[in-house]
């Protein structure tokens, strides 16, 4: 086995946080104050190679791979721990990737060169208001009429709604439907790209609307109704009601990336935290470190983000021998226990370990000023769910290993 990174991986860490020292870090606080990523940084952030670093060069990616992408994601949220940045950036890899996988020609050569430059924007459209965690009771509904498909439905809790309508091309999502009936099950699903503002034109036929959420305030979360809203047969992904499976990979895929946000920004709060821990004094001038409280906490949770990271990164690793490479050592399936374990981990370690930061900097932890506050809610975002729940991913690891016949998520 090899656990150290290659000089390639480790060059292009550094020139990513050199990047982020430049760009991100004097602005996460305002971004994250003013729930706004500025369109200048996500231009920045495009032209930097930052989107769509594992899509291949001709569809104007950067030929890298998942490895790459997940040292981007999580060295942007060292720099900007209330993740906003790192999340818009972990979908404009993630999303891309699943569609340069299993979209059309014709889809991918028109979206994914304005997903890389930032022009645009790549998200994924799954959830529902009748519940997130069963796709397969999605309601959403994709008729056939001719060479066309009409969509009807609702999407609740998206990422990037507002960024779409304010990016000057626009963008859309990797949208999940049911194909002819909206029957509960997962056989009848089709997915579709969707875009609901391109080539700068807004469609009237989608309208949104935008939540007022506790954290990660950067990016915008939304919802929109679809009415009648008309894709060609070209934007269809894949072969028609196999769009459950394709969706799947692709939660994947996010997921990897997921995980590796919420380690980059847990990492910076331990390193804060490390800092504190040496430069508070108290009982006659003792660094709080000195206490064992303290310092046995400090070692328990580094060994928690030592784990996170492995779990992130062998999944990567899985990922590239699968996806993005001419010799697949893996199948999609195998890498299931190992994303769940990624994706479990690293946002329930980054709770806990802002939780113990934020106690760590006492009262001064919860004020305003500290901004430690700020990662904590940002990460609880995905403690909460976005790209599956916790216990979704309980479920996954609990099915593979214990065997689908002993475990159900239905009952
Ligand atoms: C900030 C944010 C951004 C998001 N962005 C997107 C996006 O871009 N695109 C998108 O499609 N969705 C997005 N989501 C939605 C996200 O995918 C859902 O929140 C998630 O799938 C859970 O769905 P739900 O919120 O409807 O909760 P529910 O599915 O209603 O689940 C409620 C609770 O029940 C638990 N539960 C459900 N089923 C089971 C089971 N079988 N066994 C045990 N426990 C179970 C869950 O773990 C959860 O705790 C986002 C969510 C958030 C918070």
């Amino acid at each position: 086995m090899n656990y150290e990174f290659s000089d390639e991986e480790n060059r292009f860490r550094e020139s990513v946080a050199e990047f982020c020292k430049r760009y991100i870090e004097p602005r996460w606080v305002e971004i994250d104050e003013k729930g706004h990523i500025p369109l200048d940084l996500i231009k920045k952030l495009g032209d930097q190679g930052l989107f769509a670093i594992p899509v291949p060069e001709k569809y104007g990616g950067m030929g890298g791979n998942m490895t790459l992408a997940a040292i981007a994601v999580e060295e942007i949220a060292y720099h900007d721990p209330a993740v906003a940045v790192a999340v818009y950036t972990l979908l404009q890899n993630g999303w891309p990737l699943a569609l340069s996988i299993f979209g059309s020609e014709a889809a991918k050569q028109e979206v994914l060169p304005k997903v890389a430059s930032g022009d645009a924007f790549f998200g994924i459209a799954s959830t529902e208001p009748q519940g997130g965690s069963d796709v397969a009771g999605i309601k959403t509904v994709a008729k056939r009429s001719g060479s066309k498909w009409i969509i009807n439905g609702e999407k609740t809790y998206i990422s990037g709604v507002r960024e779409i309508s304010e990016l000057p091309e626009g963008g859309g999502y990797f949208l999940v439907a049911k194909t002819e009936n909206t029957q509960w099950g997962h056989k009848n699903i089709t997915d579709f790209v969707l875009l609901p503002k391109w080539h700068g034109k807004m469609s009237e036929k989608v309208k949104p609307t935008i939540y007022d959420e506790i954290g990660r305030h950067g990016i915008s979360t939304g919802g929109f109704k679809i009415e009648d809203f008309e894709v060609d047969d070209d934007f269809k992904i894949g072969e028609v009601n196999n769009g459950f499976y394709y969706v799947m990979e692709g939660f994947n895929i996010a997921r990897v990336l997921v995980a590796a946000a919420t380690i980059g920004s847990a990492r910076w709060a331990l390193d804060r935290g490390a800092e504190w821990i040496r430069e508070r004094k108290l009982f006659q001038g003792k660094p709080i470190s000195s206490f064992q409280g303290v310092n046995f906490k400090f070692a328990e949770l580094y060994a928690e983000l030592e784990a996170a990271k492995y779990f992130v990164y062998k999944a990567a690793w899985m990922m590239d021998n699968t996806y993005l490479t001419s010799t697949p050592k893996f199948k999609p399936r195998d890498l299931d226990v190992p994303v769940a374990l990624a994706k479990m981990k690293g946002p329930e370690t980054a709770t806990k370990i802002y939780e113990e930061v934020l106690k760590w900097f006492g009262a001064y932890g919860y004020t305003k000023e500290s901004n430690v506050y700020r990662g904590w809610l940002g990460t609880f975002s995905y403690t909460i769910g976005a790209e599956g729940s916790q216990n979704i991913m309980r479920y996954i690891i609990a099915r593979e290993i214990i065997g689908k016949e002993f475990v159900s998520h239905t009952g």
